[in-house]
């Protein structure tokens, strides 16, 4: 464990045998919980988010939902209720058309 320890704090972690504390390393930046930019902890207060790395984070946080959405709405759409529903809108358009 001591190994592990030392791989993970360094030879030199200023923690170590200081007061028994054990491991705790602090990194000085931390990242934004809104636009996962990396900031300076004793800025946390005054950091703005970029618009343009806003939009482009929450976009990546929410890739995990719209792939599962693409999936089940390719799923409903194969389902006999999906295939009347395909059909039925094919028939509208075709009728909006006319
Ligand atoms: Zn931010």
């Amino acid at each position: 464990m001591a190994g592990f320890d030392r791989l993970i704090a360094g030879n030199n972690s200023p923690q170590r045998g200081e007061g028994g504390v054990g491991f705790l390393f602090s990194s000085r930046y931390m990242p934004c919980p809104q636009c996962g930019g990396s900031i300076e902890r004793s800025a946390e207060y005054s950091h703005h988010c970029n618009p343009e790395r806003l939009v482009e984070y929450q976009l990546f946080r929410l890739r995990p939902g719209i792939a599962d959405f693409e999936a089940a709405l390719h799923t409903y759409l194969e389902s006999a209720r999906g295939r009347v529903e395909v059909a039925s809108a094919a028939r509208q358009v075709r009728k909006d058309l006319d």
